[in-house]
Order: C-alpha cells, then structure tokens, then sequence
C-alpha cells in the first residue's frame, strides 16, 4: 500500500486551472484496497501503481506538487482502462472514472507524447470520431478484405516486419457494406399503441461498422411500440475523446449533441453503445461549468438511457419465434460499472424462445478493447482478451452478446483468429432474429443455420 505518508502540501499543484481531478474525489479514497482484485490491469501487470489505490496516488500526488506530470505519472495513467470496475468493487463510492478523465485531461495538455505516439493517437481520434471519414479510410480496407488481399498478406507472415502496423492489421473487424450505414431512416413509425417517442443516437463506429445493429434497434423498438426518430446531422458523442482527456473537443461535441436532440423533441436518447451511453449521461458533470449548456446538460443526460434498459421495462410485445442457440452475456465495462445496467440485458435473452443462456464467468471483466487501448497497449490488451476469449470457450455457447461496438469488434476478431466457431451479436439483433422468426421469415432460420 503506497498512501502512507501522503500529507497535506502548500506545493504548488502539477496540475492546470481546466478542469482538475476534484479534491474532494480522491479524498474519498480510504486506501482499503477492495478495488485491487478488480482491476484488470493490476490483475495482469501486479504493480501498485497500475492499480485503482496507487493510481489515485498519483493523482493526488501530482495535485498537491509532489510530483509533476512526468513520463511514469503518464504512463500509470495510460495503462488504466478506464473500464471503472473499481468503482463496482469500492465501498467508499470513489468516482474514479471521472478523476481519470481529468488526469488525463491534464496529460493531454501539458505532457507531449512522444511523436510516433503522438500521430497514432491523432490518426486514430480523426478517423474514429467522425463517420464520414471513418467511412472514406475503410473503404480502401474493404477492397483490401474482398479482394482476397488480406488472406494472402496474412498467410505470407509478411505483417510481422511492420510493427505496430502489423498488430493493427491483426485487429481489423470484418467490413460491411459501407453503403448500409444510410440505411437508418430519419424516422421509424411505431408498431401497434404508441408507448412514446425516442430518439436514437447512430454513432460513429456503430453506424459505419454496425448498420445492422442500429438497424435492429429501431425495428425492435418500433415493434415494442416507440416511434424512434434518429435525427439527420447528429454527429459523434464525443465519448472517445472524453475517455482520452481530449476534454475540450468532446465538450464541443456533446454541446451539439443536445442540440440535435432538443430540436427532435423526444422524450428519451437511446443509445445502443455502452460508451456513448456511459459519457452522455455524464454530459452534466462535462459541461457543469459552461453556464449555457450546464442545466440543459444536466435534463439531457437523464433522458440518456440503454436500448436494454428501454425494453426491458415491460414485457416483450409482439410475436417472437424460436432461435435455438446457447447464447452468453459479455458485460460492457461502461454499461455494467459506468452505468450500472446488469440485468436488462440478460432479462431482453431470456425473453426469447428456446434460447439458451449460459452465465459468463468475469463476465463483467474487461474484455481489453475499452476505447483505443487495444491499439495503444496491444500486448496488455491481448492477455484480457485471451483470457475473455478462455470464458467463453468454457462457456459452451454458440453466441456472444454484447452492446458494445468496442467489445464486439475485439471478441470477434479474437475468436477468428483462434479459429472458435462463436457468433457475436448485439441483443437487439438477438431480438430481431427472433421477431424474424415470429413473421415465418427465414432470416433467423438462415442465421441459426450460419452459427450451427
Ligand atoms: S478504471 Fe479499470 S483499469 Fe483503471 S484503475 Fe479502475 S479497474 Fe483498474
Ligand atoms: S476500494 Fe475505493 S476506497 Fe478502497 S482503495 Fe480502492 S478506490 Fe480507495
């Protein structure tokens, strides 16, 4: 335990005037350390200061100028998922995602990353936060997977002479149909008595690699009864941004964000990615300080909620059919431990017919996506996956869900490369397939007979 000693200070801190870890959270911390044997970075690194306790440490060192903002203050911070699991484990109700957004909204402005870092992390945030250029790089990927390019290049073992370039091949997600991503109508009619009118949120990644998932959200919607609008010009969340300390840019996007949404008047925002979902409810504490946006922020994030929590607030309407599969649960960090939805998800699989759930074990462990961090910290991000890939073999299941573009990408990429015969679905398009079902249309047929 590293807190021992830590006294007050009159030095002057390390950290800006923009922002700041909050006082009052990192003296929350009582240093029991019932968060260590939830951090997945602790559990695989055994460092103290890649734990939940020793990283408050820093934070709080480096507030009261013990220390400065240094390459090992940056590094610990680095590490750090951001997956909130020790928020779960502790008892004194530490809110240490927020300390580390600010931590390291600290590090993005007063600590230069070195340059090859520095462009990755850049190239990465442009392509990954706008859907329009997200959907001009992957066109080239595309080509690259369909034209059988990509097997050649993989089977001939030439990616291993580049580098990080060749781990990133190593994690690119099968590429759909990127026209698709227009396929989303503006509006999406109610089926049946109208229960309400939401908005959906399409999102970057979720719109471009997922179509069909957003596409399944507003039929499953609509089928249960809600008139979903998915207004045109919403752009990205900034969730991503947020999560690496580009605090200022993700502020600039969750201000338009609300907007879009106010002009839709709707009464609730569902949101089928965990991490949009976790920082739009958060859009209060954001942008508390912005006296325009601060109280609009505050109603806006509580009309924020998970497509689960949406439909399983009341019995499945409508006709579902039979989808004959063993199907597990993958919890996404920043739905089970940023938001704190467990059991919704698992409550919209067992409403459909002849499924078979299985319970996941560390189902609620991060899977080692959380963000960009599989494409900054590879090889950390490999053991949480190989050891997530392990539970689900265990498993015995034929699918995993999981309501999380971050997450379904990382399994399926795992899975495939470990050769595992597991599908990975979102729950709405669980649900879809069984409405399919329910119509006598062949789709969930055709889908059961792809994963058998
Ligand atoms: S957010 Fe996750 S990785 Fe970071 S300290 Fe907490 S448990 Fe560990
Ligand atoms: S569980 Fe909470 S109070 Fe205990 S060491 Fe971890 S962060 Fe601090």
């Amino acid at each position: 335990m590293v807190s021992e000693g830590v006294g007050r200070s009159t030095q002057k801190s390390a950290f800006d005037a923009i922002d700041p870890p909050d006082t009052e959270l990192y003296l929350d911390c009582i240093h029991c350390g019932f968060c260590l044997p939830a951090c997945p970075t602790y559990r695989i690194l055994g460092n103290e200061l890649d734990s939940p306790r020793g990283r408050i440490y820093l934070i709080r060192s480096a507030s009261e100028g013990k220390i400065g903002i240094s390459d090992n203050f940056v590094k610990h911070m680095k590490l750090c998922l951001v997956c909130r699991a020790c928020e779960t484990a502790c008892p004194s109700g530490v809110q240490f995602g927020h300390l580390m957004e600010s931590a390291r909204g600290q590090v993005k402005r007063n600590y230069t990353y070195p340059p090859a870092e520095r462009r990755l992390r850049e190239f990465i945030l442009y392509y990954f936060t706008d859907a329009d250029r997200l959907t001009w790089l992957l066109r080239g990927l595309r080509l690259y997977q369909k034209s059988g390019l990509q097997a050649l290049v993989r089977a001939s073992g030439l990616l291993t002479l580049f580098g990080r370039l060749g781990e990133m091949e190593g994690l690119m997600p099968s590429i759909p149909d990127l026209s698709l991503r227009h396929a989303l109508p503006e509006m999406t009619r109610a089926i049946g008595p109208k229960r309400g009118r939401v908005g959906l949120l399409a999102g970057c990644v979720q719109s471009v690699l997922f179509p069909g998932v957003n596409l399944a959200t507003a039929r499953v919607l609509a089928e249960n009864g809600y008139e979903v609008v998915a207004p045109k010009g919403q752009g990205c969340c900034g969730s991503l941004l947020i999560h690496e300390g580009e605090r200022e840019r993700g502020k600039a996007f969750a201000r338009k964000t609300i907007e879009i949404f106010e002009r839709a008047e709707v009464d609730t925002v569902v949101v089928n990615a965990a991490g949009c979902g976790s920082a739009m409810k958060a859009y209060g504490d954001l942008l508390h300080g912005d006296p325009q946006y601060a109280t609009r922020a505050a109603i806006f994030g509580k009309k924020v909620k998970d497509v689960s929590q949406v439909l399983a607030a009341a019995p499945m309407n409508g006709k579902l059919g039979s989808v004959p599969l063993k199907v597990t649960y993958h919890e996404p960090c920043h739905l089970v431990h940023g938001q704190r939805v467990r059991s919704e998800p698992r409550t919209l699989i067992r409403s459909i017919p002849d499924s078979q759930f299985v319970e996941l074990k560390e189902s609620d462990v991060c899977c080692g996506s959380a963000g960009i961090y599989n494409l900054i910290h590879p090889t950390e991000a490999r053991q949480m996956l190989e050891r997530k890939l392990n539970r689900i073999a265990e498993s015995g299941a034929e699918v995993v869900v999981s309501g999380n573009p971050g997450c379904l990408i990382q399994l399926d990429v795992g899975m495939k490369r470990r050769g595992m015969k597991v599908r990975v679905a979102h729950p709405v398009e669980l649900l879809a397939w069984a409405y399919d079902a329910g119509a006598g249309e062949g789709g969930s047929k055709a889908m059961v007979r792809a994963v058998k």
